[in-house]
């Protein structure tokens, strides 16, 4: 079966005072229909400028240097912007972090829903507006005739979310990108609005890319999983896999970062160290400076990808004497 979206080798830098510097060194993935595969990993990993790669919505002074990106069989990377804008909010949509920024505050939400629909589809005024009710009840706003009218600082947060979900599915897109959706959002607000994802998913047959820092959010959401660290893939694996079976130090120091559910304040701090800069030279495994496993091998070479099983593979020299899950907890306490 095609991938809904395959992206191979994707290598995307940043022209800089200091020369090219990649962010995104070598990624590669699939996303099948009906599939959520959720990118985790720490601010700066590469994951955001990935799925910006994907959308071709790199800032100006971003560029993929290598690799490819399939959509539905069609090569994206060499897309000019006005066909890629065929795509964006069509077939291929994303959802933000914060919506307050996505959304043009002087503008009632009626308007800005009517957009993709007037850009990508020919349905008159009466059949734009009925589908804009449908959407933001999809969505679960109930008063939806009412919603319309508004502006987006008379909404809470959490309506605001959900009605930049409705502008993204108004045109029924093969592909959603969610680049951290629920972040700034209260727990139970959260829990709502990835549950309506999932739904979603399900219902329409989605392919779903969710990008987050957040290892409960991944638990709840994922089908398959991607977690890169300093511009790398270096674990994919299926939910239970990554969960249950966790196989690269990076992946066990962020489970084991994750105190439990009921705290708010699960951060990836856990994890001594931090993520190299972009221009920062590191011999052999990138990780190796933070690696409690680090040997005198990883300084020096760059570990390959190594299958574990079927859809698990592991960025790691140590793949093959990989430790219990009980030891991650003891490496990082
Ligand atoms: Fe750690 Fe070595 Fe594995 Fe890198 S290759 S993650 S340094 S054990
Ligand atoms: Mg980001």
């Amino acid at each position: 079966m095609e991938s809904l979206l395959n992206v191979q080798n994707l290598v995307t830098s940043f022209r800089t005072a200091d020369g090219k510097l990649p962010a995104v060194r070598g990624v590669s993935f699939s996303v099948q229909e009906g599939e959520t595969l959720c990118i985790v990993g720490e601010s700066g990993c590469g994951k955001s400028i990935t799925t910006l790669s994907v959308m071709g919505l790199l800032p100006d002074n971003g560029e993929i240097s290598e690799g490819s990106i399939t959509f539905q069989g069609e090569e994206l990377t060499h897309k000019k912007e006005e066909e890629m804008r065929k795509h964006r909010g069509n077939d291929i949509s994303m959802i933000f972090q914060e919506p307050m920024t996505a959304l043009n505050p002087v503008f009632t939400v009626g308007y800005q829903m009517m957009e993709p629909l007037h850009l990508h589809t020919k349905l008159n005024k009466k059949e734009k507006k009925s589908r804009a009710v449908e959407l933001l009840t999809q969505v679960g706003l109930s008063d939806a005739e009412k919603v319309l009218k508004k502006y987006p600082h008379e909404l809470s947060g959490g309506m605001r979310q959900r009605v930049m979900i409705a502008i993204a599915l108004a045109c029924n897109p093969s592909l959603l990108i969610a680049d951290e959706p629920t972040t700034a959002l209260d727990v139970t607000i959260q829990a709502q609005i990835l549950d309506l994802i999932d739904d979603l998913k399900r219902d329409l047959g989605m392919g779903v890319v969710m990008v987050t820092h957040d290892m409960g959010v991944v638990a709840e959401v994922a089908d398959r999983v991607m977690v890169m660290y300093a511009g790398h893939v270096v674990e994919t694996g299926t939910v239970e896999e990554i969960f249950e079976n966790p196989k690269h130090p990076y992946t066990k120091g962020l489970l084991a970062s994750v105190p439990n559910v009921d705290d708010e304040e699960h951060s990836l701090e856990a994890i001594p160290g931090s993520l190299p800069n972009l221009n920062e030279k590191i011999s052999g495994c990138r990780f190796h400076p933070r690696c409690p496993f680090a040997t005198e091998k990883c300084k020096e070479e760059d570990p390959p990808r190594f299958q574990i099983s079927n859809q698990h593979q592991s960025k790691c020299w140590l793949h093959e004497e990989a430790t219990t899950n009980e030891s991650r907890h003891e490496a990082y306490s």
